[in-house]
This record gives C-alpha cells, sequence and structure tokens, in this order.
C-alpha cells in the first residue's frame, strides 16, 4: 500500500538522498518487506502513518570560491578540483558565475548559452543549461559576457540575492557537489554565491596584501550568516601559486596557518605554468598533464575537500568551525 502512495517520490534520474525501509501487510496478512531508493524525502505526515524507517544520505554539497582580490586562483582552483573531485567518482556541477566566462573556457563549454544568464533572463531552463564537459561526472553551467549586465537585472528583481540558490534547487539533489566561480568582488553575484552555498572556500595567494584582504572577506561572510544564509560555513583557506624560494610565501603560509589552524587545508598548490596552459586548450589539468606538480597538488587538495565534506556530514561541524575561525578573527 504505502509502495503506491510514494510513488510520487520514487527514485527518479539523479543521486539517491533517501531510503526508506517499509514493512507492509500483504492481503495474506503476512508482511511484505520493501526498500525503496527516493530522489526526495515523503512528508513525515506520510509516512508516520505506516511501519516505516527512512535513511538519509548522500547529502550533496554546495561551495563556493569566493576572494574579492582579483587573479588569486579562484577560476583555476574550481574547474581543477571539480575534475579531481569527478575523478574520484563523484557528480559534480561547475556553475560559472563570473562575466569573465574563464571557467567556461577553461573546460571548454562550447558554445557557452544557453548559460547561467539565460537562466537569470528566463529564456532557457536549467536542463538545456547544464552542459557535459570531457571530464566524465563532470557538468557545468556557462557563463558569457552577458552576465556582466545581470548585476543591473537582478537588482530589480525582489530575491535579488536569492537567485542562484533558487536557480540550483532543482538540480542540487543531481550532484554530490556543486562548485560555483565567483568574480573578484563582494556584489551581487558573490552574495547570491554565497546565500546558495553550504560553505566557502576561500583561495588565497601567499602575499601580504592577501592577509588584509582575509579579513574583510570574513567579515562579509559573518555578515552573511548573521542574515542571507545562516548556515554557511568555512570550508577553508588553501594557499595557490606558491613559489618555495621567496620568503614572504613561506611567512605568509606559516602566519596563516598558526592563526587559522585547521581552517587551512594541508595542500599548498604551486606555482606551475602547465596550469596556466591548460585553460587554452579548454582542458582541466587532470586531461592537459596529469603529471605536473599542479595537478598533483588539485588531486590531492580535492580530496582534503571529500574527506572534510565526509566528516561535516557525520558531525555536521561546518557553522561550528566558522564561528570558531570568526571569533578569532575579533568578530
Ligand atoms: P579573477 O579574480 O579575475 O576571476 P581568479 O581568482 O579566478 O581571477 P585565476 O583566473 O584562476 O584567478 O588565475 C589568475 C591567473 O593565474 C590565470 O592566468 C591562471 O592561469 C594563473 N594561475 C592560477 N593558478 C596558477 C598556478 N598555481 N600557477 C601558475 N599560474 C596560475
Ligand atoms: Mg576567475
Amino acid at each position: 500500500m504505502l509502495d503506491k502512495v510514494l510513488e510520487g517520490w520514487r527514485l527518479k534520474n539523479g543521486v539517491p538522498r533517501h531510503g526508506i525501509f517499509l514493512a507492509d501487510r500483504t492481503p495474506s496478512k503476512s508482511f511484505k518487506h520493501t526498500f525503496l531508493l527516493l530522489n526526495e524525502c515523503p512528508p513525515l505526515g506520510l509516512v508516520a502513518k505506516y511501519p516505516c524507517f527512512i535513511y538519509t544520505f548522500f547529502m550533496g554539497k554546495t561551495y563556493v570560491f569566493v576572494n574579492q582580490k582579483g587573479g588569486v586562483g579562484k577560476t583555476t582552483s574550481a574547474l581543477n578540483i571539480g575534475a579531481y573531485i569527478a575523478d574520484e567518482g563523484k557528480k559534480v556541477l561547475l556553475v560559472d558565475f563570473d562575466a569573465q566566462a574563464n571557467l567556461s573556457s577553461g573546460v571548454g563549454a562550447n558554445p557557452p548559452k544557453p548559460g547561467i544568464y539565460e537562466l537569470l533572463s528566463g529564456i532557457a531552463t536549467i536542463e538545456q543549461a547544464v552542459k557535459k564537459t570531457a571530464v566524465p561526472r563532470l557538468d557545468v553551467i556557462p557563463a558569457s559576457i552577458d552576465l556582466s549586465g545581470a548585476a543591473v537585472e537582478l537588482i530589480e528583481q525582489q530575491d535579488r540575492n536569492l537567485f542562484l540558490k533558487k536557480t540550483l534547487a532543482p538540480v542540487k539533489d543531481n550532484y554530490d557537489f556543486i562548485l560555483i566561480d565567483c568574480p573578484p568582488s563582494l556584489g551581487i553575484l558573490t552574495l547570491n554565491g554565497m546565500a546558495a552555498a553550504d560553505a566557502v572556500l576561500i583561495p588565497m595567494q601567499c602575499e601580504y596584501f592577501a592577509m588584509e584582504g582575509l579579513s574583510l572577506l570574513l567579515q562579509t561572510i559573518q555578515r552573511i550568516q548573521r542574515g542571507l544564509n545562516r548556515s554557511l560555513g568555512i570550508g577553508g583557506i588553501f594557499f595557490t601559486m606558491y613559489d618555495p624560494r621567496t620568503r614572504l610565501a613561506q611567512d605568509v603560509v606559516k602566519q596563516v596557518s598558526a592563526y587559522f589552524k585547521d581552517a587551512v587545508f594541508s595542500t599548498i598548490i604551486p606555482r606551475n605554468v602547465r596550469l596556466s596552459e591548460a585553460p587554452s586548450h579548454g582542458q582541466p589539468i587532470l586531461l592537459y598533464d596529469p603529471g605536473c606538480s599542479g595537478a598533483k597538488a588539485y588531486q590531492s587538495l580535492a580530496r582534503e575537500i571529500i574527506a572534510r565534506s565526509d566528516a561535516t556530514e557525520k558531525n555536521k561541524n561546518v557553522p561550528a568551525q566558522s564561528a570558531e575561525i570568526s571569533s578569532r578573527n575579533g568578530g
């Protein structure tokens, strides 16, 4: 009987989020035990009437790459981490939310339309905007230069900061990870990215000004946590374009790691010319040169992110971790 009632919540395409174990009485009065996989959790009122257990699993995570400073490696990190997470067997959606569209060209999304701008202006459906890439299990919603006018269009909308969250909601459960690339500002696009995400990933270059920018960014994250997205956590900080020959780079890594402790990923992304060449071939480093030092570092960072995500799923400690960072930052 419950079998029939659950028809609407049956597993369709996509990643199962819930399992339901039910014992149903058959006409011969014996019990029939069934295990169903579902995309969506049926309403508790409905299942309360029947003897059943619900299991929830495969919780997908949305990360946003944020740093208001330009050229710190947001895009390079989003696309290469995405490719390596997909290589680990996870389903990944990259979202290019920057009018520069570097992420789209970096994964060879061609043509880039319809993409995120067409979703914003209501002339495409999410199914039309999601494109496959050359990496198995890695999809992308591309951007184009048209997105540069989006800020004006968004400001006119009532829920201007929630556009991305609402847009991604129908596909969120189809992916294990959604990674959003943002422009170098803390404007409306980045606010949308943070409203849609579970956690922020902060790429940081090993230089003095980067440390100044970090405290402004953390203050902004605190503001978002107080209003727009109370469950936003800090996924972690990682260093990019590291050159071990400079004393300054070593000092920045030491100081930031001493201050932010566990929030800093142990993998450091080295400066590596192959990483800067790969986008001109429309390929993540995984396809372009998987043997180079940059590729190995991104693979290691992707594994750390998966491990951290699994751990936070178990402990649900991301908001706690971010509060800890905030308070150490004087907030
Ligand atoms: P923007 O703020 O403009 O969006 P960004 O933070 O997304 O920039 P990227 O575009 O990823 O930064 O990187 C800036 C430049 O540095 C690019 O030319 C990229 O190819 C290069 N780059 C990124 N990471 C590395 C690295 N580890 N080694 C060498 N070059 C790198
Ligand atoms: Mg970028």
